[in-house]
Order: structure tokens, then C-alpha cells, then sequence
């Protein structure tokens, strides 16, 4: 199973994907956790991304990339599957993570969008601040990467839904409903993909992407 995960900071990204890849004993790659872990390291990625971090600003697509790639190439020699948790936050990110996925045959299954009204999230990343104190759950933070949220990473939830591999989950619900309705809906996909695999390996499943970038545009002649 390959989840990608797309939803605004607050919407439970980090907990359902930890939920999920349990239930699938598969390796959950959570951008903004790789990132923090580096800054609470000082290594030199770490001190090169902190101030976006703390602006509430995406870091460089490049660098969040070679991180990805890294983290995907040993996810498949763990068994092939996967649970993405923030990224792709922006077109360029969508359109280079399909290239790595179809580089290394391993794109997504599924889509994941957990959705949540800005207040409802505010409301939870304020909460959270108290108790985790990280640096970019402040009220003027958390407004900023709503808005980029809306702007930038929003509009790509159309190109997986032109694929057909969007799922789309109420996330204003409590933690255990809405992990529910996820496992729920990944078990009743598990079978059909097996069985899509088992007659068609990833040609079809390429095709199909590449006809989505096609339409969207930005990848149009893109080599894949
Ligand atoms: P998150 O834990 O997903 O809320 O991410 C925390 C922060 O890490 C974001 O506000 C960004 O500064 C950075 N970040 C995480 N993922 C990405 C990404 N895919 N692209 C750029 N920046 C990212």
C-alpha cells in the first residue's frame, strides 16, 4: 500500500499517518518530521532549513526532494510500501515525486486528503502548542501555512482525482472516527490493487498518471 497524504497543518496528518502505517507495517515519511530532526540535530541541513521552519515557509523544493528520494529508495527495499505525510506541498513538488515514483516503480496508490476548516485547525495547532511547544504553532505561523496551504498545495488535490486515486476523509471528526473511515476505505482498496498489479504491473497505472499531468499541464512533455 502507498498512501500519499495532503491535508492543512492541524488535520491530523502525523497521527492518522502513524495509524496507518502501523496497520500496514509500512514506513511513514513524514517531511516536516525529517526536517525537525535534523534542526534538533544542527546537522547542515538543519541549520539551513530552520528559518523556514520557523517562518512557517516551504524549504527548497531540491532539498525536500533528495530527502524524499532518499526515504523512498529505502522504503522499497523495506517491501515497497509507504505512507507520505507532507509532501507534495506544491505543484513542482507533484510533479517531481510522480518522476522519483515512476523512476524507482513506486506510485501511489492512494491520495489521501484529510479535510479541515481553517478555524477547526487553528483551534487544534493552538492546543498543541501548549504542549510540544514547537516553533512555527504560533498564531501568526499557523495563518501563514494555512494560506500557503490554500494556495499552493490545495489545487493539486485535482490532479488525483483526475487519476482517480483521491480519497477524501472529514478529518473535523474525533482522532478514532476518522482513522476508522480511513483503514476502512485502505482495507477495501488492498485486494484491487493487488489484483490491478497482478494483471497489469505498473504500466497502466503510469499511463494514466502521465495522461493527468498531461491535462494539467505544468508536465506536459515531460519525460516519463
Ligand atoms: P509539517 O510537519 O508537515 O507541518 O511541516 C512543518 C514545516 O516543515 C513546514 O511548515 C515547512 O516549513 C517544512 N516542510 C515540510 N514538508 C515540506 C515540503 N514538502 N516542502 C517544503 N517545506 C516542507
Amino acid at each position: 500500500m502507498r498512501v500519499l497524504m495532503i491535508a492543512p497543518p492541524g488535520a491530523g496528518k502525523g497521527t492518522q499517518g502513524t495509524l496507518i502505517a502501523a496497520h500496514f507495517g509500512i514506513p511513514h515519511i513524514a517531511t516536516g518530521e525529517l526536517l525537525r530532526d535534523h534542526v534538533a540535530r544542527r546537522t547542515g541541513l538543519g541549520l539551513a532549513v530552520q528559518e523556514y521552519l520557523d517562518r512557517g515557509e516551504l524549504v527548497p523544493d531540491q532539498v525536500i526532494l533528495d530527502m524524499v528520494r532518499e526515504a523512498v529508495v529505502a522504503a522499497k527495499a523495506a517491501g515497497g510500501g509507504y505512507v507520505l505525510d507532507g509532501i507534495p506541498r506544491n505543484i513542482e513538488q507533484a510533479r517531481a515525486l510522480y518522476l522519483i515514483a515512476v523512476d524507482l516503480g513506486m506510485t501511489a496508490d492512494v491520495a489521501l486528503h484529510l479535510d479541515a476548516g481553517d478555524a477547526e485547525v487553528t483551534r487544534r495547532l493552538l492546543a498543541r502548542a501548549a504542549l510540544e511547544h514547537r516553533s512555527d504553532d504560533t498564531a501568526d505561523v499557523i495563518a501563514q501555512r494555512l494560506a500557503l496551504y490554500h494556495q499552493v498545495t490545495a489545487p493539486i488535490l485535482g490532479w488525483y482525482r483526475d487519476r482517480g486515486i483521491l480519497v477524501s476523509v472529514d478529518a473535523m471528526r474525533p482522532v478514532q472516527q476518522v482513522s476508522r473511515e480511513i483503514l476502512t476505505a485502505l482495507d477495501q482498496l488492498l485486494p484491487l490493487l493487488e489484483h490491478a498489479a497482478e494483471r497489469a504491473g505498473h504500466r497502466a497505472d503510469l499511463a494514466t498518471l502521465g495522461e493527468a499531468f498531461g491535462a494539467a499541464g505544468p508536465a506536459a512533455g515531460t519525460p516519463a
